[in-house]
């Protein structure tokens, strides 16, 4: 073979980011993405919408030459195909559902080295003008999805499968990974074995990470939460502390060291010299809390860290799951803590719509953001909830998070809900939450009587709340997607589509109580 690079010059990161526009890994596709990158063989169990795609799909821009891709099923061979080129990819297929005209196309491309990606058919790839084709081209890696189509014992047997064992010795020192939501131990050994890869790294995941306790709360005094959760669960103990931004990061390690903790800040601001001491010092000293931006982690293995601690709130429940994990790696009981309020909320939403990204970008993170504020915002298990997203069913509640160990109690918010949603609409769709409350609570402030918001009609009708549970309802209507900020960046809230039913009175509302927060802690106003 030709003197060339293995690699296209960009790392898994900047491919995840730049061509899928995700923050982050899941469990597992890291590790497996570095194995088939660094030229590994891998077998990988994950469930169904855990992330398999990527797995492959990553190192096939990293490495140089063609991903071939085998996969048994048409249908999902072109939705793929379809979406990767949307993405810019280039990629195509070769399944019996093309004529001869588009398969000489296709196979022209492959030998050109035009194609990043290569979808083919088993019974396509077996064959020996294919192979043939294949030997005159540059291929990254074989990827074998549904591999368990190897298995005599289950139910998708398909012969053609049993043949691919075939690439194994005739590209020796191409890496092939094979894929497969479903396969118990002993379907496993038969894929290694059918499939020539005995020497393959098996990576297999479940996602769930029992000993981590997670515990979610709306913020009213962050720091002073912050400390009062070390104190009484985590003292002397090494944990993470994660904030959004540098200056943050410096004042909560400022912070923490007034109190008597050996906190270091780490961020990109700082000195090399001083992040390397400050990781150096975490990782060999007991009782070190770094106090990070995302910046950290990465490539962080230190088995012990006890809790991991999110003052503001992460981008997505990948982001979340991941930074979280590098709690208790070791098995013992560990926390993964988070404090979030109205303000984070409306900061994340207004730096997504104000984000450079297209349309296509924006919608995903949206959707990413959603999932997020939904785990904030669920009364039932949130383990359930977050293994949920990644496709990984826990069947029962865990009995190790904070919903289950002291469920949330609920009211029936349907009539405030209406009132707030009222005086977002009688005032224009043009203020922000402080404001708003001071119209419902009646209060007679300058702003308020200058705008002349004493003669609407939903002026003073929501006194039976007190502005803390006001805030709260409103986070959670911004937060379920009732409520929207303006695309402007001010803050202003406005009404959404879903507001109708509950304005019309065509459908009732539950919302979380709050915790009440204890009398000294409630001076600060919180966000
Ligand atoms: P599988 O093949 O394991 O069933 P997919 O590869 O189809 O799962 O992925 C399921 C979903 O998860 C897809 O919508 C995909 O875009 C999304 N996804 C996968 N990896 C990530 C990631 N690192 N960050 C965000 N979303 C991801
Ligand atoms: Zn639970």
């Amino acid at each position: 073979s030709a003197e060339r690079p293995a690699t296209s010059g960009k790392t898994p990161e900047q491919v995840l980011h730049e061509v899928f526009g995700y923050d982050a890994f899941r469990p597992l596709q890291g590790d497996v993405i570095h194995e088939v990158t660094s030229g590994g063989d891998a077998l990988v169990l994950m469930p169904t919408g855990g992330g398999k795609s990527l797995c492959y799909q990553v190192p096939a821009l990293v490495r140089t030459g063609t991903a071939i891709v085998i996969s048994p099923l048409i249908a999902l061979m072109q939705d793929q195909v379809a979406a990767l080129r949307e993405l810019g990819v280039k990629a195509a297929f070769l399944n019996s559902t093309m004529d001869f005209e588009q398969a000489r196309q296709t196979e022209y491309a492959l030998s050109t080295g035009e194609l990043d990606l290569l979808y083919c058919a088993p019974e396509r790839l077996i064959q020996p003008r294919t192979l043939e084709l294949l030997h005159n081209a540059s291929i990254a890696l074989f990827a074998i999805d549904e591999a368990h189509c190897v298995s005599q014992w289950g139910h998708d047997f398909r012969s053609d499968y049993l043949q691919l064992a075939v690439l194994a010795d005739e590209f020796p020192g191409i890496p092939r990974i094979a894929l497969t939501a479903t396969a118990d131990e002993r379907t496993r050994k038969e894929i290694a074995e059918r499939l020539s890869l005995t020497e393959a790294r098996h990576f297999i995941s479940g996602f769930d990470r029992p000993n981590i306790q997670y515990q979610i709360s709306p913020k009213t005094n962050a720091n002073k939460q912050l400390l009062e959760f070390i104190k009484a669960k985590h003292e002397g103990e090494c944990g993470i502390v994660y904030c959004l931004s540098r200056n943050k990061v410096d004042a909560t390690a400022k912070m923490l060291a007034q109190k008597g903790y050996t906190a270091l800040p780490y961020h990109a601001g700082l000195p090399a010299v001083d992040r390397a001491r400050h990781q150096e010092r975490f990782l060999r000293e007991d009782g070190v809390i770094i106090v990070a931006t995302i910046a950290f982690g990465m490539g962080i293995d230190k088995p012990d860290v006890r809790f991991v601690a999110h003052l503001d709130l992460p981008k997505s429940l990948e982001a979340y799951y991941q930074e979280t994990g590098r709690a208790g790696r070791d098995g013992k009981p560990s926390t993964a803590w988070m404090v979030y309020g109205l303000q984070d909320v409306i900061k994340l939403r207004q730096m997504l719509e104000a984000s450079q990204g297209n349309e296509h970008f924006k919608r995903i993170e949206r959707q990413k953001l959603d999932a997020m504020l939904g785990l904030c915002e669920v009364t039932k298990c949130r383990r359930q909830v977050l293994l949920a997203y990644f496709g990984d069913k826990l069947e029962t509640p865990c009995g190790n998070c904070d919903t289950c160990l002291a469920p949330p109690e609920t009211w029936d918010a349907t009539v405030a809900v209406q009132k707030a949603l009222s005086c977002v609409y009688r005032t224009g769709q043009r203020f922000g939450v402080t404001h708003l409350i001071d119209v419902l609570r009646g209060s007679e402030n300058n702003r308020v009587v200058e705008l002349g918001h004493q003669q609407v009609s939903t002026y003073g009708i929501g006194t039976e709340l007190n502005a803390n549970e006001w805030k709260s309802l409103f986070r959670q209507l911004v937060a379920n997607g009732y409520l929207r900020t303006d695309p402007d960046g001010y803050g202003a809230l406005q009404l959404t589509e879903q507001c109708r039913p509950l304005l019309k009175g065509q459908q009732t509302i539950e919302l979380r109580k709050d915790p009440v927060p204890q009398k000294s802690a409630s001076r600060s106003p919180g966000g």
